[in-house]
């Protein structure tokens, strides 16, 4: 069979895969892009975008709830799920589109199938054979299924995003990034919301700051959270409702839908991987080194399926450095893995860049580093009966006070921390924090007068 040449082969089309074969046809490459599913990704499809819609809405809902208290004639009666849900559904959809015309427009020949090695440096696509100098597998990954019996009563993230109606009452199981986001829109939408999670806390890799303020704001609100759960069943009662069963014997429930968020797997099954000679990981991703490059020569990961930091700006920023080295004549250009800054859209939402100070003392030990916080509940909630607080941390290491860490928890926050990341990692000290001018009223002031 002939094999059609191109510069680059690149395998998904979600936010890793589309930056990479865009920067490298804007170089003048000779790029094939093969996605097998809906292009943009997780991200597009069934990640950020419609979860950041329906954070929206959830913040819509307090918005509501919290008029009155400012002179609004409003009573917050319902919400139209499924008017919401089609809204979303519909700018996806325009998403996909102008990802498509954005591949012709750069020349880019796209192929909508599943890609599999044949051998290092040639790709199947459905029928057709493809041949390529260099190859990029951004593939991303999928929502994991826990091994434990009735587990395929519950629905993942992907099923969430399906869901027509708003589950009257919803457990979420996990403790991570996507347990505390959806456990926040439910909870606001009017669902009862049970979060069961393994350990003693959540978000357990941020500093404590955040997700101890973030579990006491969840439990004010009214969600159940139960720690140190780990489930061993999920069983469906003979009226449909589900319960799940914990490996101490204790039960939880009934409930509408059971939600797991424990983590995600790459895809890499379908790959052929052994074909090209590419080894796994122990947790099954693709090894790279700091050039993205696999065990093969050539052959480069990027994105979540390499494991490391599972952010679309991390994709994105991999796939264009990558591009930049090889065809854009920027010799060593990479990604730098640390002081990745990170939002979690839980309610309040949380921002978070650098060390948390547990970390900063593994590191440099307890006399070099010193803490400032801040807590205080936003003005915004000075008319309203609910007084969600705020918290703010810096970790600072040195005589110089040179800030490790800056962490965030409340309202705004998803919005704040951009600026701030930006100063961390040029190396801001304390007394740069203090000698910038505060911007009053807001919560973000307080980074700059801590004391
Ligand atoms: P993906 O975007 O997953 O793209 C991989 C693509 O490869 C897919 O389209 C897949 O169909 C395709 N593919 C797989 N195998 C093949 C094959 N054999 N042949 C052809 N195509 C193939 N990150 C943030 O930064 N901010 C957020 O707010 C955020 N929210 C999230 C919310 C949820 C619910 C989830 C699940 C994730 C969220 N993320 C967020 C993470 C973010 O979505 C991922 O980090 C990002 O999409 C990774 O990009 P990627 O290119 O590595 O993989
Ligand atoms: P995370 O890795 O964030 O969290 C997984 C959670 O599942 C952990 O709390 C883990 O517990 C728990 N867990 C794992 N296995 C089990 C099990 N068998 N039983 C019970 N609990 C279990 O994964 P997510 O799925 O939440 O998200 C995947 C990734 O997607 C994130 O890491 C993040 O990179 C990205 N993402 C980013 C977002 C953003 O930028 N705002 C939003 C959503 C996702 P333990 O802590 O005990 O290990």
């Amino acid at each position: 069979m002939a094999r059609k040449n191109f510069d680059l082969i690149v395998i998904g089309g979600g936010s890793g895969g589309l930056a990479c074969a865009q920067r490298a046809a804007q170089y003048g490459a000779k790029v094939l892009l093969a996605e097998s599913a809906r292009l943009g990704g997780t991200c597009v499809n069934v990640g950020c975008v419609p979860k950041k819609v329906m954070w929206n809405a959830a913040n819509i809902a307090e918005a509501a709830a919290d008029a009155r208290y400012y002179g609004f004639d409003i009573e917050y009666r319902s919400h139209d799920w499924s008017a919401l849900r089609h809204a979303r559904d519909a700018y996806i959809t325009r998403l996909n589109g102008i990802y498509e015309r954005n591949l012709a427009a750069k020349n880019i020949e796209f192929v909508r199938n599943r890609a599999s090695f044949v051998a290092s440096h040639e790709i199947r696509i459905g029928d057709e054979l493809f041949e390529a100098p260099r190859v990029v597998i951004a593939t991303g990954g999928r929502p994991i299924l826990p091994s434990i019996p009735g587990s395929e009563y519950g629905i993942t993230s992907d099923g969430f995003f399906e869901l027509d109606h708003l589950p009257s009452r919803t457990a979420i199981v996990g403790g991570g990034y996507i347990a505390v986001e959806l456990a926040g829109v439910l909870q606001a939408l009017g669902s009862k919301v049970t979060l069961a999670f393994r350990r003693d806390r959540v978000l357990r890799h941020f500093d404590s700051i955040l997700s101890d303020t973030l579990m006491k704001i969840m439990r004010d609100e009214g969600a159940t959270l139960i720690d140190h759960a780990a489930p061993r069943a999920l069983e469906r009662d003979i009226d449909g409702s589900l319960r799940l069963l914990f490996d101490d014997g204790r039960q939880a429930g009934p409930f509408d839908s059971v939600i797991w968020a424990v983590g995600r797997e790459p895809l890499v099954d379908k790959l052929a991987l052994d074909r090209a000679g590419i080894r796994l990981d122990s947790r099954g991703f693709i090894p790279v080194d700091r050039y993205q490059e696999t065990t093969v020569a050539d052959v480069y990961a990027i994105g979540d399926v390499t494991g490391q930091a599972q952010l679309t700006p991390v994709a994105i920023a991999a796939g264009r450095r990558l591009a930049d080295r090889l065809w854009g004549g920027m010799a060593g250009r990479h990604l730098d893995y640390g002081n990745i800054p990170t939002v979690v859209f839980s309610h309040p939402p949380i921002g978070t860049v650098g060390l948390s100070e547990s970390e900063a003392i593994d590191r440099y030990g307890a006399h070099d580093v010193k803490i400032y916080t801040s807590g205080f509940v936003p003005m915004y909630h000075a008319l309203t009966p609910r007084k969600p607080r705020a918290e703010m941390k810096l970790v600072t290491v040195g005589a110089d006070e040179r800030i490790v860490g800056c962490h965030v928890i409340g309202a705004g926050a998803d919005e704040m921390l951009q600026g701030f990341a930006v100063a961390v990692r040029m190396g801001a000290t304390k007394r740069d924090f203090d000698d910038t001018i505060a911007i009053h009223p807001t919560s973000a002031e307080e980074f700059v007068t801590m004391r």
